[in-house]
């Protein structure tokens, strides 16, 4: 029974405690062992450090429009987290398979390697290729660099389907999410002469005015219809540090800020203006003041969304595969847009549900494992 061989698949994959901190080497090269069975061709491909791997196969002969099965082979830690049962140790409990990443999302993996067979038969109409990445959790770090090395590629795979846990739901959309610091380095002085000095955290709130215009602006900007919740793309200031007592002008101030863009042309839109506010008005000001004052801004992460398209064959193939015709847009952020970004159409579909996820006593239910397999499965007869 392919439930059962999937099962204790994915009780090995819990057993690996894949950890973002920790290396992915061991579980990337069970992985690759079980994929080269049925004859795919697996590349590992590790990291500059060394102890982190992304795996890239293909089942089937190489050629444009395969579809990519997606997942992230990292969990989210167990510390402070009161479980029941060992989470590196698989667990069942009442049709429910308990462990770290049981949803998130090692679920969807395991019931891709449960499918090989068939999935060979379904790639001899088209490829059907694996795409398991390091570090989702972390930013989409693993699945940043595969999006760069396929991009080079001749070979253009057409869908992807991302297996994060929807509860067998179908999902077109999710926004983006793109963190940055930014840090004001100003001039002190006495405050009894602000023209004298350069005050850093007078230039933070400035910045922070600029992204409050903004935010306005992206309601604006908000296409009629957008299906996400909120509509359009939203800004946050999360941390403002600074200055050091009332009479001192501040000779530092630190902004950690957030956007959740809803499409590209937003993320573009609010890193170009907020970037020519700092060249053309705020820097000019501060230089002119003090020439080594300045305005330094670190990227966190930047990842961008899936976009909602009115044509997208990975959803409409979805639908076919698990008779549903309704799609929606998720509050997470997943890899889904980086792969929509290579031009390929993308959806979110996965066992078990995200309100398990990251937590004690995560767990994916036998019935979503087979709604899974079932989905997989369709493939080999699929003509969509
Ligand atoms: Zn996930």
């Amino acid at each position: 029974m392919r439930i059962d061989t999937t099962r204790a698949i994915l009780s090995d994959l819990i057993a690996y405690p894949t950890i973002s901190t920790d290396s992915n080497l061991p579980i990337i090269h069970y992985i690759a062992d079980r994929l080269e069975t049925v004859g795919a061709a697996v590349e590992v491909m590790v990291d500059e450090s060394g102890h982190k791997a992304n795996l890239f196969a293909t089942l089937g002969a190489p050629r444009d429009g395969g579809l990519v099965l997606s997942g992230h082979s990292d969990v989210v830690p167990v510390t402070d987290q009161d479980w029941t049962s060992d989470p590196f140790t698989m667990t069942e409990r009442d049709g429910k398979l308990y462990g770290r990443g049981a949803c998130d999302m090692k679920g969807f993996i395991a019931a891709c390697l449960g499918s090989l067979d068939l999935l060979a038969e379904a790639a001899k109409t088209r490829p059907i290729h694996f795409a398991f990445t390091h570090d989702e959790e972390v930013g989409c770090l693993g699945a940043q660099e595969l999006v760069k090395l396929l991009a080079k590629r001749p070979v253009k795979p057409g869908l992807c389907i991302i297996g994060e846990p929807t509860s067998m739901q179908v999902f077109d959309g999710n926004k983006g999410c793109c963190e940055y610091t930014v840090r004001f380095e100003g001039l002190p002085g006495h405050s009894s002469a602000p023209e004298k000095g350069v005050n850093a955290v007078e230039y933070a709130v400035r910045y922070i005015n600029r992204l409050f215009e903004l935010r306005a602006e992206l309601v604006k900007r908000c296409p009629e219809g957008s299906r996400f919740d909120p509509p359009q793309t939203t800004l946050n200031v999360g941390a403002l540090k600074g200055g050091t007592s009332h009479n001192v002008i501040a000779p530092r101030a630190e902004l950690a800020w957030e956007m959740r863009p809803i499409n590209a042309a937003d993320m573009e839109f609010v890193k170009g203006e907020i970037a020519s506010y700092v060249e053309d008005t705020l820097l000019p000001e501060m230089r002119a003041i003090a020439p080594e004052a300045g305005i330094a801004t670190e990227t966190i992460g930047e990842v961008v969304g899936l976009e909602p398209m009115d044509d997208n064959a990975a959803r409409d193939l979805v639908f076919a595969l698990t008779g549903q015709n309704h799609a929606g847009c998720v509050a997470f952020n997943t890899e889904a847009g980086l792969f929509q970004s290579l031009g390929m159409d993308a959806v979110i579909c996965g066992p078990g549900s995200i309100e398990q996820a990251h937590k004690a006593d995560e767990f994916v239910s036998l019935e979503q494992m087979d709604q899974a397999l079932t989905m997989l499965g369709r493939l080999a007869s699929a003509r969509t």
